[in-house]
């Protein structure tokens, strides 16, 4: 049996310095190498893995044939950011989980043959999508992350006219001002919301719905309305220093980074403080590419405090050993207890306490224990926090009737309908901080809702 191919990488060393991409994707012959792994088995466990039921036994076949055209069609038939999803799903505990030959070995590389479709089809051109006939309807999408733009990609297929409004000046959601360059390129976003467009889609960006229109307003002019305004609120730990220079939430530090292209430096002026010792306090995903991002910038020793042990860090495997050969340093069993302040309401340090693994809580996890006398200092003059986030209630503004759960996370029922007759929602607005894939998944379910609710 040929073996899992492996994903060639930049080298540690060089990339810890550079934003480009640090994946460089399979060539033709590891492609063919890894597809010719798929049994293509009859009842294909991985595809009931994909929130978004992509043919994943279907596109590898069509790859085994060096049908690579044929391939992203497939793929395309059911998922409208292929780029995207090859590079950031975890398929790890999707896909890639149920495939048969995990059962006693490794997968086939699903997420990465996505990824090989997807960018042969951006070297040689996307095909224009064909556009159906009008039904005459008018839905109005609010945000373009992922769950609005997959929404919006099936409702404008199924013939209805598509109106996404977006705050920021530019689309993408968390895809382009929350994951780094160097795991998502933006101009690979900016290329898959283009065919989303050529799909009829209007896109408004700058566009604060709860500031500039209400939601109800909205639900009046359009015929239906999907929220897909995900979860970008901080939150933060409440502890003494929070307040200085020096400490930003993940999400603003990621969007200097990205959006306010920090990492274009020193073409680019953006406002952002470059620490020598930075410490992000968080262990998912965006706690990672905080600190990778940091270290980019000319950081001499960045470092993660987390609570609980590696076995919790509840970011992708692949992303902290990514994080780990780059030189960042895990401080685990470790919880920020106090923020010490320098000249001028500046960052001087963390106070932090160690802590052991107590009895299971709520989630299963063991709770982490402050072990006490175990308070010693870290150095940093930067301090990122990434423990989470909620929906953000501006949405909310000057509208009625929307129901929320205490979190402050929309409530739907299993086709995404929200309290209100017209309005439907789905992904981190609806489920708090969770994937992408999940996030295209919901938006899937609620297009197919308002589609059926509008032909009826
Ligand atoms: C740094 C970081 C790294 C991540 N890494 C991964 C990863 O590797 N793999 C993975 O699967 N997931 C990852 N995630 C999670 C994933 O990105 C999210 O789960 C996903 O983007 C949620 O999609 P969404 O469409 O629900 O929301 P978002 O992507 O947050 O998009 C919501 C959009 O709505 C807009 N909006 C909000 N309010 C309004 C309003 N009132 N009016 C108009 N527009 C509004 C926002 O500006 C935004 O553009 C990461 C998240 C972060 C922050």
């Amino acid at each position: 049996m040929v073996e899992r191919q492996a994903m060639p990488h930049q080298d540690p060393k060089e990339r810890a310095h550079n934003f480009d991409e640090v994946a460089l994707g399979y060539s033709d012959e590891q492609a063919l190498a890894e597809a010719s792994r798929c049994l293509e088995c009859r009842n294909p466990k991985c595809v009931e893995g994909c929130p978004v039921n992509v043919d994943i036994p279907g596109f590898i076949s069509r790859i085994k044939e060096e049908d690579f055209d044929g391939a992203i069609d497939t793929i395309k038939f059911t998922n409208a950011l292929p780029a995207v999803c090859g590079r950031v799903c975890p398929q790890e505990v999707q896909c890639e989980e149920l495939c048969v030959l995990a059962k006693k070995g490794e997968p086939v590389a699903i997420g990465r043959l996505e990824r090989f479709c997807a960018d042969y089809e951006r070297k040689r051109g996307v095909t224009p999508p064909a556009r159906p006939e009008s039904t005459g309807k008018k839905v109005a999408v609010i945000g373009a992350g992922p769950a609005g733009l997959t929404a919006a990609a099936d409702l404008a297929k199924a013939g209805h006219a598509v109106t996404i409004f977006e705050s920021l000046h530019d689309t993408g959601g968390v895809l382009t001002y929350g994951i780094p360059e160097f795991r998502l390129p933006k101009a690979i976003v900016r290329e898959e919301v283009e065919y989303i467009k050529q799909l009829g889609v209007e896109v408004k960006v700058g566009y604060v719905i709860g500031k500039i229109k209400t939601l109800d307003e909205l639900g009046k002019e359009f015929d239906a309305v999907f929220l897909g305004t995900g979860a970008g609120l901080p939150k933060f730990m409440g502890i003494e220093g929070e307040n200085l220079n020096g400490v930003y939430s993940a999400n603003e530090f990621l969007t200097r980074v990205n959006l306010m292209k920090a990492y274009q430096f020193p073409n680019y002026d953006t406002p952002i403080k470059r620490g020598k010792k930075v410490v992000v306090v968080g262990g998912g995903n965006v706690a990672m590419d905080a600190a990778r991002s940091a270290l980019r910038l000319g950081a001499e020793e960045v470092s993660i405090v987390y609570r609980r042990s590696e076995e919790e860090l509840p970011a992708r495997k692949e992303e902290v050993e990514n994080a780990k050969e780059e030189g960042i340093v895990f401080r685990l069993l470790t919880n920020p207890v106090r923020i010490l302040e320098g000249e001028n309401m500046t960052v001087n340090g963390v106070e932090c306490i160690r802590m052991e693994l107590g009895e299971p809580d709520e989630s299963g996890r063991r709770s982490p224990v402050a072990v006490e006398g175990s308070e010693h200092v870290v150095d940093a003059d930067i301090i990122i926090i990434a423990i989470g986030t909620s929906p953000n209630p501006m949405i909310f503004s000057g509208s009625t009737g929307l129901e929320t759960n205490s979190r402050g996370t929309i409530i739907v029922d299993d086709s995404g309908k929200t309290s209100l007759d017209n309005v439907y929602a789905g992904g981190d607005a609806v489920t708090g901080a969770a994937t992408v894939i999940s996030a295209m998944g919901a938006g899937k379910i609620a297009a197919q809702a308002i589609n059926e609710y509008l032909i009826n």
